[in-house]
């Protein structure tokens, strides 16, 4: 589908298309031009979308849930054949490289997951009889019980903007097959993916205000989806410190919260490390959507005996990736999301050179069209460098060197973040004890390939509660208990 920069985008509010009376501008992150006007949702817009979200609720939540997964079956048909049309619209918006749009913004896990949660899996828990003896209460017997998963209700789904499609499907494919309804507000960066999804979520018969979107450039329109008591459940994916205000303002209304937020994944490599396996897996911070991934494994901890081979080895694959045009089938390393960001970046590399660090690679402005860094690696860092504690998410590495693995383990826990980490030794089992101590809700072990129906989630201030594979539809119910006496 081409792109049409004068295209008249609408929201989805209880089953109806809407206009706003204002837009604001979408930026093309690779060629810096305009390629849309999305909606500017107001407040009294965020109220209309959780009120319908709550209006559609009983009958969803009530229907089967066969012919809930049904439905998402069919979402995912119909986006497995949409990926073509769509590649042009999410890689202007995104900036991401043509290869990664392809495989992993519009295609790929995003379909998976509708696909995933269109299969009915039963998480109702029957308990063992309790034997009670007579109390006030009753005369002596056997309690039976069982512990039903209940949908949470209405879910307000608030996204980043890395993988506006695969973020959003993550959180609506459990939560519809719970039995919740939702309200969508993606990042204002990238939304017109989102709407698109908006078109064959309707085209795919899920019936109106089942699912809602709306779009803007600004907190009112979220923070009011925090506010509203017709909410019941707030699914957060993005920085730590919006989340943590998120938290803040939920509280009033007591939200149930899935909080997804910052990394700075450690990777730790052991003195018998494969040093050529863990280059390639660090190289992916740069190769894969210019680091802005919240999983990166951004932060290497080097056994000293590797540590100038490794070093030698990373400057070398950054100064080999391709830097440029992310419509370019062999450019490696697209833009960041934004002129902003970009600065931010930068800023976030000079104080590191600042505090000390050496520079390898990258730190310089590639003189091309578009908001692109080179990939950087940092040397020499010291655990209190902001460098260190902080994530930038763009295409910047740190390494620290390290003696002993205990010394590892607790650098790599030095950190407000507990996202994602990564151990690389030739000893798998020395590995998994590594793994075992790291204050990290996921660990990988010689591989930054993530399993996509393990429990996904962070320690610390990386977020709190889990989701993917079973623990989805976990995170999007209520735990009933319902006893009688046997
Ligand atoms: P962000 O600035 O935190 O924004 C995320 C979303 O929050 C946007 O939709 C934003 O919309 C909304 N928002 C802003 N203020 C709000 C408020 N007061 N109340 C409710 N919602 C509000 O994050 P980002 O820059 O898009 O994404 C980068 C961050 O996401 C990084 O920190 C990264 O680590 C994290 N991330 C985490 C994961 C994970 O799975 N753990 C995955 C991807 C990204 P408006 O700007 O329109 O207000």
């Amino acid at each position: 589908m081409p792109i049409e920069p004068d295209r008249q985008w609408k929201m989805l509010i209880d089953g109806s298309w809407v206009t706003t009376s204002s837009t604001y501008e979408i930026i093309d992150p690779n060629t810096t031009k305009v390629v849309g006007h999305a909606p500017e949702a107001t407040v009294a817009d965020a109220e209309a979308a959780a009120a319908a979200a709550r209006k559609a609720l009983p009958a969803w939540r009530d229907s089967s849930v066969g012919e809930r997964c049904a439905l998402l079956g069919k979402l995912a048909d119909l986006l497995e054949g949409r990926v073509g049309d769509w590649v042009d619209v999410v890689q202007a918006e995104t900036g991401a490289t043509i290869n990664i749009t392809e495989t992993l913004q519009v295609g790929g896990p995003t379909v998976d997951r509708f696909r995933y949660y269109s299969t009915p899996r039963d998480v109702d828990v029957p308990i063992a009889p309790f034997s009670s003896a007579a109390t006030t209460l009753g005369p002596a017997g056997l309690i039976g019980a069982m512990a039903l998963r209940q949908p949470v209700g209405v879910v307000a789904c608030i996204t980043p903007y890395n993988f506006p499609l695969t973020n959003v499907a993550g959180k609506i494919a459990p939560a519809l097959a719970m039995g919740n309804t939702c309200v969508i507000k993606p990042a204002p960066q990238d939304p017109l993916g989102i709407l698109l999804l908006g078109e064959a979520i309707t085209e795919a018969g899920f019936p109106p205000g089942v699912v809602n979107i709306i779009t803007g450039s600004g907190p009112e329109a979220p923070a009011t989806l925090v506010d509203s008591k017709d909410v019941n459940m707030i699914s957060f994916t993005g920085s730590t410190p919006i989340g943590a205000k998120i938290y803040e303002n939920g509280a009033k209304t007591m939200k149930r919260l899935l909080m997804e937020l910052g990394g700075k994944g450690a990777l730790i490599m052991t003195d018998d490390a494969d040093v050529g396996q863990a280059t390639g897996a660090i190289a992916s911070v740069w190769g894969f959507h210019s680091g802005q991934i919240c999983t990166a494994p951004t932060r290497v901890l080097c056994h000293r005996s590797l540590y100038d081979q490794t070093v030698e080895g990373l400057t070398a694959v950054a100064e080999m990736l391709k830097v440029g045009d992310a419509l370019e089938r062999d450019t490696l390393v697209g833009p960041v999301i934004t002129e902003m960001h970009r600065d931010k970046v930068e800023a976030f590399i000079q104080s590191g050179v600042d505090d000390g660090a050496t520079l390898l690679a990258g730190g310089q402005r590639p003189d091309l069209p578009g908001y692109l860094i080179a990939p950087t690696l940092l040397a020499d860092c010291t655990p209190d460098m902001h460098v260190v504690r902080e994530e930038a998410f763009g295409p910047v590495v740190v390494v620290l060197p390290f003696d002993e693995d205990d010394e590892a383990v607790a650098l790599a826990n030095d950190s407000d973040y507990g996202l994602f980490s990564y151990v690389y030794s030739g000893n798998t089992s020395r590995a998994y004890k590594i793994a075992q101590q790291l204050e990290s809700g996921n660990v990988a072990l010689n591989s930054v390939q993530p399993h996509m129906e393990a429990p996904f989630g962070g320690f610390k201030m990386s977020g709190i509660g889990r989701d993917r594979g079973v623990w989805g539809l976990e995170a999007y119910s209520e735990v009933q208990a319902i006893s009688w006496l046997a």
